[in-house]
């Protein structure tokens, strides 16, 4: 597609990222997008390295900072399509403050987690979605802790959308991208991407086996309390939209910040510095 960069990526032969990454940017020029409206802001982590495979504005920010980072983004510039990109370590553990506190302030951007359930880029440590029982490098008997359900912390947080999808289902994890992209406020997917070289246990088999489509289901997405059940009834894991809140509305329509920055007048730095007040 036209988002496609002319970099050759360094990910693993068959890792999970290739598919998210086709997904995304299928998705976004199927809702209308080209490279000149589309800013992309990723993490630190094998999943980070998205910005430079994607032709688009793009920014590598720092590790768990992404959030914040693309938010500023939309503030500045309402006009362009933010997506943020990350991993299951980059956004729920060093970053797990600021996905919640992006959840709630709900900006009108796309959050797509790459969750392989373990460190990649630092070569297999136990991550914050990791099992119980995994044996990685740092953790030879497993974590002994409960993995962190993304999904119940997102909706915990005030959450208006949120999806899982993965990355080898090519067509459905297209569709859901687009859904959140058109989603008017946050839109959270977390993507299984399977990291083949230091996951062993969250496969392309094991997740073709297990997950459950939602559209299978005839599940209602605007339906809270079923979306509730689903995310922590804790015995399936699902693809598609759980949750939408058809009400949402983003952060800056609330705040009536639609002004482009960049066209604040020079000498106006006191007036920018009380929007920045206003966004944190
Ligand atoms: Fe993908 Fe894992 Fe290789 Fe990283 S280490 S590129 S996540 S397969």
């Amino acid at each position: 597609t036209d988002f496609k960069s002319d970099k050759q990526p360094t990910w693993c032969p068959g890792c999970g990222d290739f598919g998210t990454m086709n997904g995304m940017m299928k998705a976004l020029a199927n809702t209308g997008n080209d490279p000149d409206n589309t800013f992309v802001v990723a993490g630190i982590g094998c999943s980070g390295k998205i910005g430079t495979y994607m032709h688009s504005y793009a920014l590598h920010g720092v590790h768990g900072r992404a959030l914040p980072v693309g938010t500023g983004v939309k503030f500045a510039n309402p006009d362009l399509e933010v997506m943020v990109a990350g991993g299951d370590g980059d956004g729920y553990s060093i970053g797990a403050g600021h996905f919640v506190h992006a959840v709630r302030r709900n900006p009108d951007i796309t959050y797509v987690v790459m969750d392989n359930r373990i460190y990649g880029l630092t070569k297999g440590q136990a991550s914050p979605t990791s099992r119980q029982d995994f044996e990685t490098s740092t953790t030879p008997e497993g974590p002994k802790q409960p993995p962190v359900n993304p999904l119940a912390l997102a909706l915990a947080s005030g959450a208006t959308f949120i999806a899982q999808s993965f990355s080898s289902d090519a067509l459905r994890h297209a569709e859901i991208i687009e859904q959140a992209i058109e989603h008017d406020g946050f839109g959270f997917v977390n993507v299984f991407s399977p990291c083949v070289t230091f996951n062993d246990v969250d496969t392309y088999d094991y997740f073709r086996d297990s997950l459950v489509d939602l559209q299978e289901e005839d599940h209602d997405p605007t339906d809270y309390q079923s979306a509730k059940e689903k995310i922590l009834e804790g015995d399936k894991e699902y693809m598609g939209v759980i949750w939408q809140d058809e009400e949402s509305v983003p952060y800056h329509e609330t705040h009536g910040v639609t002004e482009n920055m960049a066209d604040i007048p020079d000498g106006a730095a006191d007036g920018t510095m009380d929007l920045v007040r206003e966004f944190y």
